[in-house]
């Protein structure tokens, strides 16, 4: 007995997968990425979430057992599952774009005119070249249309994108442009900081590194505009 409830869609899902696997050149530890958009393949939804966690469980299973390790073993047999629904539920989980934070906008009441900073938002995000943790700060500023967002709507869009495998340049870019959708705006700047364990803790092991990638849209290309942001992601915050 299966556990998938379609047997045809997945042996397709699979080939689909290892045709494309086969396609693909190696780039090694160069952190490049392709596109702004997340590259996603057009069946990416056929499978529901319970469907890919059964799968996925399957797979960790297999490289742990590749590996050598006992899976009959208390703490190890748990795993495969565990880092199934991890990936599907939780640091993938931003790759379902039912996932988006709801676009909820008010006006600006207060005719608020100068630009709004929300530094300090952490991010957890994932590498997608070696599948290790990205762990960094985003600074994110817009500058109001009319129309304002919720503060925390800021850090729940700065959490979607970051739940993908992701590079960093991606990443800044996503979030500025979900910003100037849901602001309708082109005035929104973004700054992330972050450590990339795939450098930090194997490779070339530099632990003291951290890597910064900007997107300025609309005012925030002018020279002084940059600047004053820049100058309050630098303030230090003590409570
Ligand atoms: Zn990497």
């Amino acid at each position: 007995m299966s556990p998938y409830n379609n047997e045809k869609l997945y042996y397709k899902f699979r080939m689909g997968l290892k045709n494309n696997a086969e396609k693909l050149d190696t780039i090694g530890d160069n952190h490049i990425g392709t596109s702004t958009e997340t590259p996603m393949r057009s069946d990416a939804f056929t499978l529901s979430a319970d469907e890919k966690i059964n799968i996925i469980k399957d797979d960790v299973q297999h490289i742990m057992e590749t590996l050598g390790l006992d899976l009959n073993d208390d703490s190890l047999k748990g795993t495969p599952n565990r880092v199934a629904k991890m990936f599907v539920n939780e640091i993938f989980g931003g790759l379902d774009p039912t996932k988006k934070p709801k676009a909820s906008t008010f006006e600006n009441k207060y005719q608020y005119g100068e630009m709004l900073v929300e530094k300090n938002i952490t991010l957890y995000s994932t590498c997608e070249h070696h599948f290790l943790p990205i762990v960094g700060r985003a600074h994110v500023a817009y500058i109001s249309n009319g129309t304002v967002v919720g503060l925390s709507k800021m850090n729940r869009i700065v959490d979607h994108f970051s739940k993908r495998p992701q590079v960093q340049e991606r990443l800044t870019i996503q979030i500025v442009k979900e910003l100037q959708n849901v602001l309708n705006t082109d005035d929104v700047a973004c700054v992330i900081d972050a450590k990339h364990l795939c450098v930090n803790s194997r490779g070339i092991r530099d632990i003291e590194s951290s890597t910064v990638t900007s997107e300025f849209g609309g005012k925030f290309k002018d020279k002084e505009t940059k600047r004053e942001f820049l100058n309050y992601i630098q303030l230090e915050t003590k409570f």
